[in-house]
C-alpha cells in the first residue's frame, strides 16, 4: 500500500501485519495470543452508578478488563449498555462509584484533579466521530496544538513518521475544509497521536464517513497500532469495523458478557444477536 512506511514498533520478525479485517485464514497465520504482555490500561471491578434514588442507574456493574499494550481493542454493545461511560472512566474524563482504575501505571482514583488533567493531557489522545479540527488552522498546526498547548517541542522524525503512516504528508498546510472527511478525521487521529499518548479512544471514528472513506480509515488505524505500537481502544457499532481489532468486547447492562479474539465480522454478529435477543 502506497501509505504503508517502515517504522518502527513492527514485530520481531520485522513483519507488518496486513492491515485487513480478521478472517480465519488471516487467524490461522497468527502465533502471538492477545491478552499477554504488559497491560497499559486496566480495571478492577469498576463500578457506575449514576443518581440517586429512584432514578439511580448503575451503567457499569462490575468491570474487570485488561487492554494490552500495542493492542487494538472494539468495544461493542446496545445503546445503553456502558460503552461511554467505560471510556470515560478510563480515560479519566469521570469519576466512578468504586473498585480501581490503573492507566499507564497510575491508580487514577489516586489522583489528584491537577493530576488527571495531566493524565489526560500527556497518557490519553481522542478521537472522536466529528472530527473536531479548528477549521482556522493548517493540517499540520492542529496536528501540533496538542504538544503547543502542552508547551513541548515536536520530534520532527516522529512527526514525519507519523504523518506518512496516516498519508498526510502532502496535506499538511491544507485547512479542514480544503480537505476530504477521510483525510480530515486522519488529521485528528495524527493530533491523538502526536504526544504520544498510552493510548488512543476512538468514538465511533468511522461514524460520519462513508463506506470507503471508513474503510480506509481503519485501515490507517491497525498501521499505527502494528508499525508505531500505538495502543487503541475503540467504541463502535459496526462489526466490520471490529474486525480490525485484536479483541472485541462486548457490553450488556453495564458487565462484559464476550471477549472475542480476533474477532471476524461474523463472531461480532453472532454475539451481538444473542445478548440482543
Ligand atoms: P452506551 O455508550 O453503551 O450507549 P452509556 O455509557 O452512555 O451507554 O450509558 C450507560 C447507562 O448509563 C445508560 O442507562 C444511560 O442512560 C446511563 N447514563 C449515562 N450517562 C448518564 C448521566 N450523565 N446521567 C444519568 N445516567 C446516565
Amino acid at each position: 500500500m502506497a501509505h504503508s512506511v517502515p517504522l518502527e514498533g513492527q514485530d520481531p520478525q520485522g513483519n507488518t501485519r496486513r492491515a485487513v479485517p480478521h478472517s480465519e485464514s488471516a487467524r490461522a497465520g497468527q502465533s502471538q495470543p492477545v491478552g499477554q504482555g504488559e497491560p497499559v490500561a486496566q480495571t478492577f471491578d469498576l463500578v457506575k452508578v449514576y443518581g440517586s434514588g429512584r432514578t439511580q442507574v448503575t451503567a457499569l456493574n462490575g468491570v474487570n478488563v485488561s487492554f494490552q499494550r500495542g493492542s487494538f481493542t472494539a468495544i461493542m454493545g446496545p445503546s445503553g449498555s456502558g460503552k461511554s461511560t467505560l471510556m470515560h472512566c478510563l480515560a479519566g474524563l469521570d469519576k466512578f462509584t468504586s473498585g480501581r482504575v490503573v492507566m499507564g501505571g497510575q491508580e487514577l482514583n489516586k489522583l489528584s484533579e491537577k493530576q488527571l488533567t495531566l493524565v489526560r493531557r500527556d497518557r490519553v489522545g481522542f478521537v472522536f466521530q466529528s472530527f473536531n479540527l479548528l477549521p482556522t488552522l493548517t493540517a499540520k498546526q492542529n496536528i501540533l496544538l496538542p504538544l503547543e498547548l502542552a508547551g513541548k517541542k515536536p520530534d520532527k522524525d516522529f512527526f514525519g513518521k507519523l504523518t506518512a503512516s496516516l498519508g498526510l504528508s502532502e496535506r499538511l498546510d491544507h485547512r479542514p475544509s480544503e480537505l476530504s472527511g477521510g483525510q480530515q478525521q486522519r488529521v485528528a487521529v495524527a493530533r491523538a497521536m502526536i504526544t504520544r499518548p498510552d493510548v488512543i479512544f476512538a468514538d465511533e471514528p468511522t461514524g460520519a464517513l462513508d463506506s470507503k472513506t471508513g474503510t480506509a480509515l481503519l485501515d490507517y488505524l491497525r498501521e499505527c497500532v502494528d508499525n508505531l505500537g500505538q495502543s487503541i481502544i475503540m467504541v463502535t457499532h459496526d462489526a466490520k469495523a471490529a474486525a480490525y481489532a485484536d479483541r472485541a468486547l462486548i457490553l450488556l447492562d453495564g458487565q462484559i458478557v464476550d471477549d472475542i479474539t480476533r474477532p471476524t465480522a461474523d463472531d461480532v454478529n453472532a454475539a451481538l444477536s444473542r445478548v440482543e435477543a
